[in-house]
């Protein structure tokens, strides 16, 4: 571990994210990353071309501080066909350097020093990076296994007169969990009743199985104006390394998000933009469909594996991501089993405690990524049916 003499105090604790430290992990014992989630396939060719073809007509510059025109203008189209909200691109789009920096930036933007932002147990990394540097406090409230589910009262005593966001993450990593239209009303009742603003991430809103339905939650009644909506193309599209996300507000909720964001990146990814404007433009609805049915039977895959192998599986509805918990392996503590696991077994998870404030909440959780193809993913579960054999 290296020191943190020189890191500011806000920052204290928060090291090195366990993907970069897991995926390391992976490269010196030459296992199979399930660990950090990024495809280990391209996603659409036509994409791919459009990005080579945008390099090529010259679109290598910076871009426009919100984005190019075309890219916003499909975003507006992707929210109007998909959940029949009107955003106006000139406005109510922000293009941005993958949800990462719309998450960062909202949160320095929206937030004054002290502010208290409520949020979702076990949480993604970013969340709380971004609450520090914005100098505010979060306030967690948990989902407890087996069901993900929170209780109504907890979510109500974490709002106080302090707490100025609630920052959702729909459908939900690492749990899977897609949250229903009778907790989303919870949550939008709540936000309008204290007059709160919604940060919501839904990067995985087309990964969604079993029929199970992604509902924004600007959809609900009251939320559109006070909702902060981030997506990205990484997991759409499965181009992670691109960075393109985005931010759909009310102009004066985007007017703060951008103001922070231009000093952030400023802009990034110009002939990405135009690929990704071409796949939101161009790729059909089957193609979104087809997607959640190929990453759903290779969930069912690594679900079964996992099974097999001893796991106790809590089955996800959405993402690319199934979390087991390892104490029917006689197995406790998700981080040391983490950390042993590539040189026992060859293959990389993550452990959820680093995602929890209350560590027993999580400590015997384990996550495990499928979007890989089918024969890495079937090697890796023969591998972890070894480990159990062995014991
Ligand atoms: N939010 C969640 C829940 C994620 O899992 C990820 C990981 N990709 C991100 C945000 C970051 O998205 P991006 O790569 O577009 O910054
Ligand atoms: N979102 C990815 C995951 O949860 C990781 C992205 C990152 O490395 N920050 O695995």
């Amino acid at each position: 571990m290296t020191s943190q003499a020189f890191l500011t105090s806000r920052l204290q604790g928060f090291g090195t994210t366990i993907f970069a430290e897991m995926s390391a992990l992976a490269i010196a014992t030459d296992s199979i990353n399930l660990g950090q989630g990024f495809p280990d396939t391209d996603g659409p060719a036509l994409i791919a071309d459009a990005a080579i073809d945008a390099i090529r007509a010259g679109h290598n510059q910076y871009p426009p501080l919100l984005g190019i025109p075309e890219l916003r203008a499909a975003i507006a189209a992707h929210q109007q066909h998909w959940y029949d909200l009107t955003y106006d691109l000139e406005t109510e789009v922000l293009v941005t350097a993958g949800a990462t920096e719309a998450i960062a930036a909202a949160l320095i933007a929206l937030c004054e020093p002290g502010d208290e932002v409520v949020m979702f147990e076990p949480y993604y990394d970013s969340y709380t990076a971004g609450t520090a540097i914005a100098g505010a406090t979060r306030r967690v409230v948990t989902l407890r296994t087996p069901d993900y589910s929170f209780d109504p009262d907890e979510l109500r005593r974490s709002i106080t007169s302090r707490t100025k966001a609630v920052l959702l993450n729909s459908p939900h990593n690492p749990t899977g969990k897609v949250f229903d239209r009778a907790e989303l009303e919870l949550i939008a009742n709540l936000c309008v009743e204290h007059d709160l603003i919604a940060i919501t991430d839904e990067v995985y809103e087309h990964l969604t199985y079993d029929g199970a339905e992604h509902i924004p939650l600007a959809t609900l009644l009251g939320m559109r104006d006070r909702t902060v909506t981030i997506s990205s193309a990484g997991k759409t599209f499965s181009y992670t390394g691109w960075k393109i996300g985005w931010v759909c507000a009310a102009p004066d909720l985007l007017a703060a998000v951008r103001t922070a964001k231009q000093f952030l990146t400023y802009v990034n990814g110009a002939p990405f933009q135009h690929a990704v404007a071409v796949g939101l433009a161009t790729l059909p609805d089957a193609y979104y469909r087809d997607f959640a049915a190929d990453l759903q039977a290779r969930r069912d895959l690594l679900v079964g594996g996992l099974r097999a192998a001893g796991y106790e599986v809590l089955v996800p509805r959405g993402t690319y991501f199934v979390t087991v918990d390892i104490r029917p392996l006689g197995e406790t503590d998700g981080l040391a089993f983490c950390r042993s696991l590539p040189g026992r077994t060859g293959v990389v998870a993550v452990p959820n405690v680093v995602f929890y404030d209350d560590k027993d909440a999580g400590r015997s959780l384990v996550r495990f990524t499928f979007c890989k193809r089918r024969e890495v993913l079937e090697e890796a579960v023969t591998r972890l049916q070894t480990l159990n054999l062995r014991q």
